[in-house]
């Protein structure tokens, strides 16, 4: 049964995995055996992720880009290619977010937060997809969020990239599908991660995570890492457009 989830010879680009969620989804990959592409905007912290990686024994290399610059994302497969590593895992995980009232939003933040969390799989996932339907396999892994299914005011734009991360992944399934490429989604709760750092220094808010999720806490982005590893392994063959929701069971009961 071990090897169902080996991903030995597999290599995986995780887009934002230079911390938060990205970054213990990439770890968790690693070691289950892949070679990590790691990503973010920033170089410095993008090259010191890659580093303290390989410290720990995985195999990974730094490629820092920003995930809405379209010549960007084609560089990089093209440069990834040309040294020889071909993309068998494409984790779409790198996002913002930008709480404001919708009557106050500027159309700039709207296009940015669109951009970055939902354009970004879009891009990459051309990319990715134009190297695995020749190949005849393929494992696509987009990052969506509880607002994948319900809206949350002062939200709005992450809410409609997140919600379209969800129809993304189904027509990712629809048309790659056919050419043995699975496109499927993980829905996380609220994590503890630097994104939510202003959240969990609020006691109201924090108080408010920890009485409506039924496991009573935040997440901890390692929690991600099984549903991750299941949904880039041999395992999950048969499982494609779906979104699972690794949230402590709070999706049910908002
Ligand atoms: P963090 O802010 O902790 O990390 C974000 C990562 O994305 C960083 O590595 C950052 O690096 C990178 N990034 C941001 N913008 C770009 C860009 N344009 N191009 C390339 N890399 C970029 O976020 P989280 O780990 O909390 O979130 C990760 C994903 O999970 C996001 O899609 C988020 O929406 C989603 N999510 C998070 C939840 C949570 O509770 N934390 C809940 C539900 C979903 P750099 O700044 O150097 O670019």
């Amino acid at each position: 049964m071990a090897g169902l989830f080996d991903l030995t010879g597999r290599t995986a680009l995780i887009t934002g995995s230079t911390r938060g969620l990205g970054r213990a989804i990439a770890e968790g990959l690693g070691g289950a055996g892949a070679a990590l592409v790691v990503n973010g905007r920033d170089r410095h912290a993008t090259e010191t992720a890659a580093r303290e990686m390989r410290e720990a024994g995985f195999n990974a290399r730094a490629a820092a880009f920003d995930v809405t610059d379209e010549a960007a994302v084609t560089a990089i497969f093209r440069d990834l290619e040309a040294e020889g590593a071909t993309i068998d895992i494409l984790v779409n995980n790198a996002g913002i977010q930008h709480r404001q009232p919708m009557v106050e939003l500027s159309l700039a933040d709207w296009q940015r937060v669109i951009d970055t969390n939902l354009t970004s799989a879009f891009l990459l996932g051309r990319e990715a997809a134009r190297r695995m339907i020749p190949r005849g396999r393929g494992k696509i892994i987009n990052i969506g969020s509880l607002t994948s299914e319900l809206a949350r005011a002062t939200v709005i734009p992450y809410t409609v990239a997140k919600g379209g991360i969800r129809l993304l992944t189904k027509g990712m399934a629809a048309e790659w599908g056919p050419h043995g490429i699975q496109a499927n989604a993980i829905g996380p709760g609220y994590m503890l991660t630097e994104m939510n750092e202003a959240l969990t220094a609020n006691p109201q808010f924090d108080a408010w995570v920890k009485g409506r999720t039924p496991a009573g806490r935040w997440g901890r982005p390692e929690e991600l890492v099984g549903t991750a590893i299941y949904l880039a392994s041999g395992a999950s063959d048969y499982v494609n457009g779906q979104l699972i929701f690794v949230d402590g069971g709070m999706i049910s009961v908002l």
